[in-house]
């Protein structure tokens, strides 16, 4: 690309500084502003543990910038989905075949960190106490404000990548220039943060290598692991109806939920009451534009462009692989604009394929894991994945262990649900199976998927 190579990224979250990382690295000049003060200062913002799993998309992206083994270092393998049953009883479903095929608990604030170091090691300048207020984009100027003094600080940009999460000031910025399309649909549902601490000897209470699951329909919890041996817990509630965030709002309400339906968790959180009035309750949602980009001015990515319900743990890992797929196309494109438009006409599909897939788990996590025919369906697909493993990946696997676009592994997730649904239909196991239909309909309806390297 002949134009100048200096660009302007809004945010140094997860996306932004990974986004810096890998310009910076290709020799892009960079300057990132954002928002909050220097977590490598002042402790990452919130000091609260909060984690997410790392899944193939992102560890793939984290090695593009040469992080991935320091975040892997302070990482928790999950091999499944311990799923914890309302009598009591639980029962680990794997995710993959095997330790190669597992995802990651990560911390957010380590996971920040980690980034922050690599960019400015490969030399973007990091602005921080600098919030987007304002763009002009005649000018090409954007106003940043330092909300501990209310001072205002100018900056001349040459293009603004919008990593500024679901909020994102840039995104009002462009949609006062062009019409974006923008559609923001709650979910109905929102969430709270509780703790799991270690046990007395240190150790962590329940199995450390899972995601720990407790469906209960309309609502659930889960708890990922953390490398100071804690577990994060999020509560699912609708936010209307019983029980709901609009009938459980005390810590004593809580409590209440909890002694009938998440017994066996209660005695894990000893400062329920206090976690629940503590921490704050969290939005969630889909945000749909119908455009991501402002000529050769600007663009967005991550949550900026694509915020999604957090159910395939894969928001994170879309933003990531966004930040591969923008810096591969300023590499290749003619112009900046050129490189907006590919990037755009890539990305957009894909994130509006894992929007509807995320959608999707909620239902199957809250509501389906302990049911008799999903459990089959289940069963049968891991049987299916190992005899024909060229042709047969579960869907789950396609969008956490694998690199193939979203949109492949909804397609080829659709037909595969047909199959496992008209295969198992009056049937109770694996036994009464047609293997002689069912393996010839799997060759007939699935072509080989591409070897990744
Ligand atoms: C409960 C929950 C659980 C999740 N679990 C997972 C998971 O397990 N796996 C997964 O892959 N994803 C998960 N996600 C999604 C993931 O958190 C997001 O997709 C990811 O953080 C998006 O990264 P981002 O950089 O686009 O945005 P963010 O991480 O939100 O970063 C945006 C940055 O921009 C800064 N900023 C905001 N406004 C301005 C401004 N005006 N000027 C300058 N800076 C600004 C912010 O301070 C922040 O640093 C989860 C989300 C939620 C809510």
């Amino acid at each position: 690309m002949k134009e100048n190579r200096q660009l302007t990224i809004v945010g140094a979250g997860l996306a932004g500084a990974l986004l810096a990382t890998l310009l910076a690295r290709r020799g892009w000049q960079i300057d990132v502003y954002e928002r909050r003060s220097d977590p490598r200062v002042h402790g990452y913002a919130g000091g609260r543990s909060i984690n997410l799993a790392l899944a193939e998309r992102g560890l793939h992206a984290l090695r593009s910038a040469g992080a991935a083994e320091q975040v892997l270092r302070k990482a928790v393998m999950m091999r499944g989905r311990m799923v914890h049953f309302a009598d009591g009883s639980q029962q680990l479903q794997r995710y993959g075949r095997n330790d190669s095929e597992v995802i990651w608990s990560v911390s957010r604030g380590e996971l920040n960190l980690v980034l922050l170091q690599a960019a400015q090691a490969a030399g973007a300048r990091l602005h921080f106490d600098r919030r987007l207020d304002t763009v002009d984009f005649g000018d090409r100027n954007a106003r940043f404000v330092d909300d501990r003094n209310d001072s205002a600080h100018e900056h001349h940009f040459h293009a603004l990548l919008g990593a500024d999460g679901a909020g994102s000031a840039l995104r009002s910025a462009i949609g006062l220039s062009t019409p974006l399309g923008e559609r923001f649909e709650p979910l109905g549902h929102s969430y709270k943060e509780l703790e799991i601490p270690p046990a007395a000897n240190g150790d962590f209470r329940i199995e450390s290598n899972a995601l720990h699951i407790w469906p209960r329909g309309d609502y659930m919890c889960i708890a990922l692991p953390n490398d100071e041996r804690t577990f994060t817990v999020t509560l699912f509630l609708p936010n209307q109806g019983d029980p709901s965030f609009a009938t459980v709002n005390s810590g004593n309400e809580a409590r209440a939920l909890f002694e009938r339906d998440f017994a066996d968790a209660l005695p894990l959180i000893p400062e329920l009451e206090r976690d629940f009035e503590h921490n704050p309750t969290g939005m969630l949602g889909t945000l749909y534009l119908k455009r991501w980009h402002l000529d050769g001015r600007a663009v967005l990515l991550g949550d900026a462009a694509h915020a999604m319900v957090p159910f395939h743990g894969q928001g994170m890992n879309c933003a990531f692989e966004d930040c591969v797929s923008l810096a591969s196309h300023l590499d290749t494109g003619d112009s900046l604009e050129a490189a907006f438009v590919a990037f755009e006409a890539e990305r957009r599909p894909n994130a509006l394929a894992i929007q509807a897939m995320a959608l999707e788990n909620y239902l199957e996590m809250r509501a389906r894991v302990d049911d008799a025919d999903y459990l089959l369906q289940r069963a049968l697909e891991r049987q299916l994945a190992e005899r024909h493993p060229d042709r047969f990946v579960p869907r789950y696997a396609m969008v956490t262990f694998r690199r193939l676009p979203y949109v492949t592994a909804m397609d080829r997730g659709s037909v595969q649900r047909d199959l496992l649904v008209e295969a198992t239909r009056g049937r109770e196991s694996l036994d009464e199976i047609d293997w002689a239909w069912l393996d010839a309909e799997v060759a007939r309806r699935l072509s080989p998927l591409p070897i990744e390297t």
